[in-house]
Protein backbone atom coordinates (compact mmCIF):
# COMPACT_ATOMS: atom_id res chain seq x y z
CA UNK A 1 0.00 0.00 0.00
CA UNK A 2 1.49 3.51 -0.90
CA UNK A 3 -0.23 6.65 0.82
CA UNK A 4 0.83 10.10 0.90
CA UNK A 5 -0.03 11.47 4.75
CA UNK A 6 -1.41 15.24 4.32
CA UNK A 7 -1.61 17.48 7.08
CA UNK A 8 -0.10 20.78 8.48
CA UNK A 9 2.68 20.57 10.39
CA UNK A 10 1.85 19.12 14.34
CA UNK A 11 -1.30 17.59 12.63
CA UNK A 12 -0.22 13.82 13.59
CA UNK A 13 1.44 12.79 10.54
CA UNK A 14 4.75 11.35 11.87
CA UNK A 15 3.26 9.69 15.27
CA UNK A 16 0.72 8.29 13.10
CA UNK A 17 3.14 7.17 10.46
CA UNK A 18 5.33 5.37 13.22
CA UNK A 19 2.22 3.48 14.26
CA UNK A 20 1.53 2.43 10.81
CA UNK A 21 4.77 1.09 10.26
CA UNK A 22 5.31 -0.53 12.93
CA UNK A 23 2.14 -2.74 12.71
CA UNK A 24 1.86 -3.05 8.96
CA UNK A 25 5.99 -2.96 8.09
CA UNK A 26 5.20 -0.04 5.77
CA UNK A 27 8.56 2.08 5.58
CA UNK A 28 7.48 5.75 6.94
CA UNK A 29 9.28 8.04 4.67
CA UNK A 30 9.59 11.77 6.26
CA UNK A 31 11.22 14.22 4.37
CA UNK A 32 11.80 16.06 7.27
CA UNK A 33 13.47 13.83 8.87
CA UNK A 34 15.68 12.64 6.02
CA UNK A 35 16.47 16.42 5.61
CA UNK A 36 17.58 16.61 9.47
CA UNK A 37 19.67 13.64 8.81
CA UNK A 38 21.20 14.97 5.97
CA UNK A 39 21.66 18.33 7.99
CA UNK A 40 23.44 16.41 11.12
CA UNK A 41 25.49 14.92 9.00
CA UNK A 42 27.22 18.07 7.78
CA UNK A 43 27.30 17.21 3.94
CA UNK A 44 26.69 18.80 0.91
CA UNK A 45 22.56 18.21 0.67
CA UNK A 46 22.26 18.93 4.31
CA UNK A 47 24.02 22.66 3.60
CA UNK A 48 21.72 23.19 1.08
CA UNK A 49 18.79 22.45 2.98
CA UNK A 50 19.60 24.21 6.40
CA UNK A 51 18.89 27.91 5.50
CA UNK A 52 15.78 26.96 4.13
CA UNK A 53 14.51 24.55 7.25
CA UNK A 54 15.55 27.22 9.85
CA UNK A 55 13.53 29.59 8.58
CA UNK A 56 10.21 27.57 8.27
CA UNK A 57 10.52 27.68 4.47
CA UNK A 58 10.70 24.40 1.61
CA UNK A 59 13.80 23.36 0.83
CA UNK A 60 13.94 23.19 -2.83
CA UNK A 61 11.80 20.63 -4.88
CA UNK A 62 15.01 19.40 -7.11
CA UNK A 63 16.49 18.46 -3.59
CA UNK A 64 13.46 16.65 -2.06
CA UNK A 65 12.35 15.16 -5.24
CA UNK A 66 15.85 13.63 -5.48
CA UNK A 67 15.89 12.01 -2.06
CA UNK A 68 12.24 10.58 -2.63
CA UNK A 69 13.62 9.16 -6.13
CA UNK A 70 16.24 7.46 -3.98
CA UNK A 71 14.27 6.38 -1.05
CA UNK A 72 11.40 4.78 -2.59
CA UNK A 73 13.52 2.57 -4.93
CA UNK A 74 14.98 1.06 -2.21
CA UNK A 75 14.38 -2.75 -1.64
CA UNK A 76 12.19 -1.97 2.01
CA UNK A 77 9.73 -0.32 -0.24
CA UNK A 78 8.78 -3.46 -2.35
CA UNK A 79 5.25 -3.43 -0.85
CA UNK A 80 4.66 0.03 -0.30
CA UNK A 81 5.34 2.91 2.16
CA UNK A 82 3.87 6.16 3.48
CA UNK A 83 5.25 9.54 2.39
CA UNK A 84 5.03 12.02 5.61
CA UNK A 85 5.84 15.48 4.54
CA UNK A 86 5.82 14.99 0.88
CA UNK A 87 4.57 15.95 -1.41
CA UNK A 88 4.52 19.66 0.24
CA UNK A 89 3.47 21.83 -2.71
CA UNK A 90 1.83 20.80 -6.52
CA UNK A 91 5.21 20.78 -8.23
CA UNK A 92 6.04 18.48 -5.86
CA UNK A 93 3.00 16.05 -6.16
CA UNK A 94 3.61 16.39 -9.73
CA UNK A 95 7.00 15.24 -9.94
CA UNK A 96 6.10 12.15 -7.68
CA UNK A 97 4.06 10.62 -10.57
CA UNK A 98 6.80 9.79 -13.27
CA UNK A 99 9.25 8.73 -9.80
CA UNK A 100 6.10 5.98 -9.26
CA UNK A 101 5.70 5.30 -12.82
CA UNK A 102 9.40 3.95 -13.24
CA UNK A 103 8.76 1.88 -11.00
CA UNK A 104 5.57 0.23 -11.84
CA UNK A 105 3.72 2.12 -8.50
CA UNK A 106 1.41 4.55 -8.09
CA UNK A 107 -0.41 5.57 -4.94
CA UNK A 108 -3.61 3.96 -3.28
CA UNK A 109 -4.66 6.89 -0.96
CA UNK A 110 -3.84 10.29 0.20
CA UNK A 111 -4.94 10.92 3.31
CA UNK A 112 -6.00 14.23 5.13
CA UNK A 113 -5.38 14.68 8.84
CA UNK A 114 -7.78 17.26 10.04
CA UNK A 115 -6.85 19.34 12.80
CA UNK A 116 -8.22 22.72 13.89
CA UNK A 117 -5.01 25.55 14.29
CA UNK A 118 -5.28 25.98 17.59
CA UNK A 119 -4.55 22.62 18.34
CA UNK A 120 -1.48 22.50 15.94
CA UNK A 121 -0.22 25.73 18.05
CA UNK A 122 -0.03 23.37 20.79
CA UNK A 123 1.35 20.13 19.39
CA UNK A 124 3.69 22.23 18.04
CA UNK A 125 5.11 24.04 20.76
CA UNK A 126 4.81 21.13 23.00
CA UNK A 127 6.35 18.72 20.88
CA UNK A 128 9.68 16.65 22.21
CA UNK A 129 11.59 13.93 21.49
CA UNK A 130 13.12 11.84 23.77
CA UNK A 131 16.98 11.94 23.00
CA UNK A 132 17.22 7.86 24.23
CA UNK A 133 14.20 6.05 22.59
CA UNK A 134 13.60 8.84 19.90
CA UNK A 135 9.62 8.58 20.87
CA UNK A 136 7.24 11.50 19.99
CA UNK A 137 6.10 12.96 23.44
CA UNK A 138 4.65 16.50 24.16
CA UNK A 139 4.59 18.59 27.20
CA UNK A 140 1.04 19.62 27.32
CA UNK A 141 -0.55 16.33 26.13
CA UNK A 142 1.88 12.91 27.22
CA UNK A 143 1.19 11.13 29.27
CA UNK A 144 3.41 11.98 32.74
CA UNK A 145 3.98 7.88 32.43
CA UNK A 146 5.38 8.41 29.47
CA UNK A 147 7.56 11.62 30.03
CA UNK A 148 9.08 9.51 33.37
CA UNK A 149 10.04 6.64 30.86
CA UNK A 150 12.00 8.63 28.77
CA UNK A 151 13.60 10.66 32.02
CA UNK A 152 14.08 7.37 33.72
CA UNK A 153 16.04 5.88 30.64
CA UNK A 154 18.72 8.38 31.19
CA UNK A 155 16.95 10.87 28.33
CA UNK A 156 15.96 14.16 27.68
CA UNK A 157 13.23 16.03 26.23
CA UNK A 158 14.37 17.39 23.20
CA UNK A 159 12.94 20.27 21.04
CA UNK A 160 13.05 20.33 17.19
CA UNK A 161 15.24 23.57 15.79
CA UNK A 162 11.85 24.62 14.05
CA UNK A 163 9.75 24.25 16.63
CA UNK A 164 10.26 28.24 18.08
CA UNK A 165 6.74 30.22 18.00
CA UNK A 166 8.41 32.36 14.79
CA UNK A 167 9.38 29.83 12.57
CA UNK A 168 6.01 27.59 13.50
CA UNK A 169 4.41 30.67 12.12
CA UNK A 170 5.81 30.69 8.94
CA UNK A 171 5.64 26.57 8.60
CA UNK A 172 1.69 27.11 8.96
CA UNK A 173 1.85 30.20 6.11
CA UNK A 174 3.75 27.98 4.12
CA UNK A 175 1.40 24.99 4.55
CA UNK A 176 -1.76 27.08 3.77
CA UNK A 177 0.00 28.81 0.75
CA UNK A 178 1.67 25.51 -0.56
CA UNK A 179 0.95 22.12 0.92
CA UNK A 180 -3.43 22.85 1.14
CA UNK A 181 -3.95 22.96 -2.32
CA UNK A 182 -2.69 19.48 -2.53
CA UNK A 183 -6.02 18.36 -1.04
CA UNK A 184 -7.90 19.60 -4.14
CA UNK A 185 -5.05 18.25 -6.17
CA UNK A 186 -5.89 14.49 -4.52
CA UNK A 187 -9.54 15.10 -4.49
CA UNK A 188 -9.65 15.04 -8.04
CA UNK A 189 -7.49 12.49 -8.43
CA UNK A 190 -10.09 10.49 -6.23
CA UNK A 191 -7.55 9.62 -3.92
CA UNK A 192 -8.45 11.72 -0.98
CA UNK A 193 -9.61 10.25 2.32
CA UNK A 194 -10.43 12.57 5.56
CA UNK A 195 -9.34 11.27 9.19
CA UNK A 196 -10.25 14.15 12.47
CA UNK A 197 -7.02 14.37 13.16
CA UNK A 198 -8.10 15.65 16.79
CA UNK A 199 -8.35 13.56 20.26
CA UNK A 200 -6.30 10.63 21.35
CA UNK A 201 -3.40 9.16 19.24
CA UNK A 202 -4.89 5.82 19.56
CA UNK A 203 -8.34 6.75 18.18
CA UNK A 204 -7.08 8.90 15.49
CA UNK A 205 -5.22 5.92 14.55
CA UNK A 206 -8.32 3.54 14.26
CA UNK A 207 -10.01 5.82 12.38
CA UNK A 208 -6.54 6.34 10.16
CA UNK A 209 -6.63 2.08 9.96
CA UNK A 210 -10.20 1.65 9.30
CA UNK A 211 -9.85 4.46 6.14
CA UNK A 212 -7.58 2.54 4.68
CA UNK A 213 -9.27 -0.61 4.87
CA UNK A 214 -6.52 -2.15 7.61
CA UNK A 215 -8.51 -2.50 10.56
CA UNK A 216 -9.96 -6.77 10.86
CA UNK A 217 -13.66 -6.39 10.13
P1 LIG B 1 8.71 18.39 8.79
O1 LIG B 1 9.52 17.54 9.71
O2 LIG B 1 7.93 17.57 7.80
O3 LIG B 1 7.83 19.37 9.53
O4 LIG B 1 9.73 19.26 7.94
C1 LIG B 1 10.64 20.17 8.54
C2 LIG B 1 11.20 21.12 7.49
O5 LIG B 1 11.91 20.36 6.49
C3 LIG B 1 10.16 21.91 6.71
O6 LIG B 1 9.76 23.10 7.40
C4 LIG B 1 10.91 22.21 5.42
O7 LIG B 1 11.88 23.23 5.63
C5 LIG B 1 11.68 20.91 5.19
N1 LIG B 1 10.88 19.93 4.41
C6 LIG B 1 10.38 18.74 4.82
N2 LIG B 1 9.74 18.11 3.84
C7 LIG B 1 9.82 18.92 2.76
C8 LIG B 1 9.34 18.85 1.42
N3 LIG B 1 8.63 17.80 0.99
N4 LIG B 1 9.64 19.88 0.59
C9 LIG B 1 10.36 20.94 0.98
N5 LIG B 1 10.83 21.09 2.23
C10 LIG B 1 10.58 20.09 3.11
Amino acid sequence: MRVVLLGAPGSGKGTQAQRLMADHGLPQISTGDLLREAVASGGELGQRAKDAMDAGELVSDELVLGIIRERVTRADCGDGFILDGFPRNLAQAEGLEPVLAAINQSLDAAVLLAVEFDVLMRRLTGRRTCSVTGKLLNIYFSAQSEIDACIDAGGELVQRADDNEQTIGNRLKVYREQTEPLIEYYRSAGLLQVVDGEGEVDAIYQRLLDCLGLNPA
